[in-house]
């Protein structure tokens, strides 16, 4: 599939936000797979990217991105970096990006990745993002792409009034569910999205390992 083709089967799957549509036309998917899968980096299933971790595949992506409903001046959290891919949508969309990867080489990576691109409104962080980034809170909106045990008291603190948080929840990392919670009076309203299936969110206030 190429990248236009490519967009197009992203509208099959229900993807209607045009910005979102744009982002996946702006940001080449083959820079962030392994050399060895650049042939499959346009197609819709999920790519290994080193350190036992994993990329979603291309529609699972769009829609959690589409589920934040960015205008384009927000200030954004990531948690869990892994490739860059996510960041790299997200700087198309937002105006500042805060991204959270424990693991350091893989955030290193995505650093040389995004210079290399010229992305210069995303920060890497390398830590543990279950803590949220207190720094810089708060944020307009919250995606995280590992499997949470629960949503985490810290990241419902550092969202702003109406923010929205979309994150992968599960009592086992093998039963997880995409929520999306939307902070109102203080409170998250949560909503079940579809089961889907992500390595471990590890951490302080996520899995142990
Ligand atoms: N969004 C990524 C894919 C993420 S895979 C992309 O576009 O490529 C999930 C990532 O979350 C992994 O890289 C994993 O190391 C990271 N992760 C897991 N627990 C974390 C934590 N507590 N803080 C930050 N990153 C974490």
């Amino acid at each position: 599939m190429d990248s236009s083709t490519f967009n197009s089967y992203l509208q099959s799957t229900g993807i209607t936000d045009k910005r979102v549509l744009e982002a996946f036309l702006k940001v080449p998917r083959t820079e962030f797979v392994l050399t060895k899968d650049i042939y499959r980096a346009y197609e819709d299933i999920p790519l290994p990217i080193g350190e036992g971790q994993t990329i979603s595949q291309p529609s699972l992506v769009a829609q959690m991105t589409q589920e934040l409903k960015l205008k384009g001046n927000e200030k954004v959290l990531e948690i869990g970096t892994g490739s860059g891919y996510q960041a790299g949508l997200l700087s198309h969309l937002a105006n500042k990006v805060y991204t959270i990867e424990r693991i350091s080489s893989l955030a290193n990576h995505a650093r040389l990745i995004f210079k290399k691109l010229g992305y210069k409104n995303i920060k890497v962080v390398t830590g543990d993002g279950t803590k949220g980034l207190k720094k810089y809170a708060p944020y307009h909106a919250i995606i995280v792409t590992a499997g949470a045990r629960d949503i985490p008291q810290q990241l419902i603190k550092q969202l702003k009034k109406g923010g929205r948080i979309v994150i992968p929840v599960g009592k086992s990392p093998a039963d997880q569910i995409l929520q999306v919670g939307v902070k109102r009076h203080g409170e998250l309203k949560i909503y079940d999205i579809e089961p889907v299936k992500f390595v471990p969110l590890i951490g302080k206030f996520g899995w142990s390992k």
